[in-house]
């Protein structure tokens, strides 16, 4: 089996949460299937990059944000990289520009046009774990771009699309899709399962546990997808078409 397994900021937040990460994925691993790992920047460091830029320049270039952003997805890779290097396991981290992950050219909002799967088909035949920035990508003239706020769902579900992958697995800190923002209405019920249609209705709401676009991409591309958390084993929600209606 071929798993695309996403890890958001707060998943990936510390040290602590990145030897956890990668032993959770190593659990896949060992059991003989390809791992492909996409991530988010650590934390907040996506809103320290935003306000680093302010202080320079309270209107700066989109170009330049991106090319800032980017950083922040390839420190998460690097480190990941070098904590299944430290269990003994055998990975790679790659960048936009090294999948070559190809976007149209609207700085801070494009969207993913094509994804070369060359790169990442080697590294899985030689038996590495792939570990992949989410958020971002290149454009026609090799500058890099960003997908939006949130970008990295989108990533994982264009890779597993792009790879024909068995599993999309988005990781976060919540146990699922919920009725409503958990952590605004204690009384949200969490979804054992939801369709395309509601939860993109919901993204486009505001609902930041998954990027809209991703969610379109996945109903596009018929990928179920499977939100939990990486903090414990609960089951998570399933988005798929067939869901009921919530
Ligand atoms: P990640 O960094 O893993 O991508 P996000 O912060 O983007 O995580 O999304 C997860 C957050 O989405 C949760 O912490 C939660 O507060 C928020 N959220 C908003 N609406 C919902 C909802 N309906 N169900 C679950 N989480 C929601
Ligand atoms: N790091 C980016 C952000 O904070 C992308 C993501 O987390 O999905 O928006
Ligand atoms: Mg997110």
């Amino acid at each position: 089996m071929l798993i695309v397994k996403k890890f958001g900021g707060t998943s990936v937040a510390n040290k602590e949460r990145i030897f956890h990460v990668a032993k959770r994925c190593a659990e896949e691993y060992k059991k003989g299937n390809d791992v492909v790992v996409v991530l988010s920047a650590m934390g907040k460091y996506t809103d320290e990059l935003v306000d680093m830029a302010r202080d320079i320049n309270e209107n700066p270039s989109e170009r330049e944000m991106d090319m800032l952003f980017t950083i922040g997805e390839q420190m998460s890779v690097a480190l990941m990289a070098m904590a299944f290097h430290k269990l003994g396991l055998p990975a790679v981290s790659l960048n936009a520009f090294q999948v070559k992950m190809h976007t149209t050219s609207v700085h801070g909002n494009a969207k993913i046009t094509n994804i070369e799967t060359e790169r990442i088909r080697a590294e899985l035949a030689q038996k590495n774990i792939v570990i992949v920035t989410g958020f971002q990508g290149i454009d026609e003239n090799n500058d890099y771009t960003t997908l939006g706020r949130g970008g990295s769902d989108t990533t994982a579900v264009a890779l597993a699309a792009a790879l024909q992958a068995d599993a999309c697995e988005i990781y976060t800190d919540v146990d699922g899709v919920y009725t409503a923002d958990p952590r605004k209405v204690p009384t949200a019920k969490k979804l054992d399962e939801i369709s395309y249609d509601d939860m993109l209705r919901m993204a486009l709401n505001g609902a930041e546990v998954l990027h809209s676009r991703c969610v379109e991409l996945a109903k596009k591309c018929n990928i179920p997808l499977v939100v939990r958390s990486s903090m414990n084993d609960k089951e998570g929600t399933i988005v798929r078409g067939e869901a009921l209606v919530v």
